[in-house]
């Protein structure tokens, strides 16, 4: 407990919140911008097992945000790369990878044996499909994402069927809202929104509380603002 130990005077977390986190197991989607941050919070506050899944390699144009990564890893898979180099941050975290696309198929034979799911991939498809998943399996999970100065977190509670899912939020919008890549994306907001995400994951795998609702950042004037997000009654995915 010694990696840990300035978690331990914490009120809500201690040594039995620290305990939970080394116990749990954590499904991270993405290894980008914002999965980098992501990954390196939760290995090196002592998450149990990770399993990375992003269906990428490394190219030049990542290395601005995606942190894990060096000037040697351009063109090795993401999910390799990733994991040489958070295994040596921390030896205690069994890290596992995935090299595909995620399907349906592959997330609803994943997704049960973990405690948590990270959703911190770069298109609204694939969170459909994560939200979609969850709320069947009735798994927690961690929606960040991120575009040019602003960013996105929200932690999200089929567990609790009365919560509004992300397409509660979101229900009207196209199935291709932009990515981040096309429309740009400033590197430390990848790493604001990841670390945002990263706190949401430990808080809630802890027992810390962190407040509901869908939370947006924006660089550009440096404000947060705070929207609750009800349940909406027509929604096709939760309803
Ligand atoms: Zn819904």
């Amino acid at each position: 407990m010694t990696r840990y130990s300035a978690h331990l005077p914490l009120t809500g977390i201690g040594t039995a919140g620290q305990q939970r986190i080394r116990e749990s197991h954590v499904v991270l989607i993405g290894v980008g911008g914002l999965g980098c941050a992501v990954a390196q919070y939760l290995v090196s506050s002592g998450v149990g097992k990770l399993t990375l899944c992003d269906y990428d390699t490394v190219a030049e144009s990542n290395l601005a945000r995606q942190i894990l990564y060096r000037h040697s890893d351009i063109g090795r898979l993401k999910v390799e790369a990733a994991s040489d180099i958070l295994q040596t941050l921390n030896p205690e975290t069994h890290l596992e990878s995935i090299n595909r696309r995620m399907t349906d198929t592959d997330m609803q034979a994943l997704f049960p044996a973990c405690d948590l799911v990270v959703d911190a991939s770069d298109n609204y498809g694939t969170r459909l499909a994560v939200n979609r998943n969850c709320l069947s399996l009735e798994i927690p999970w961690v929606m960040a994402s991120c575009i040019r100065l602003e960013g996105q977190i929200m932690l999200l509670r089929p567990d609790l069927p009365q919560t509004a899912c992300y397409r509660c939020a979101y229900g009207s919008a196209p199935d291709t809202l932009e990515d981040c890549p096309g429309a740009g994306i400033f590197a430390p907001v990848a790493g604001i929104s990841g670390t945002s995400a990263a706190h949401y994951a430990l808080a809630h795998l802890s027992g810390l509380s962190v407040p509901a609702g869908l939370h947006l950042f924006d660089a550009a004037n440096w404000q947060w603002q705070s929207l609750k997000i009800n349940k909406n009654p027509d929604c096709k995915d939760c309803s």
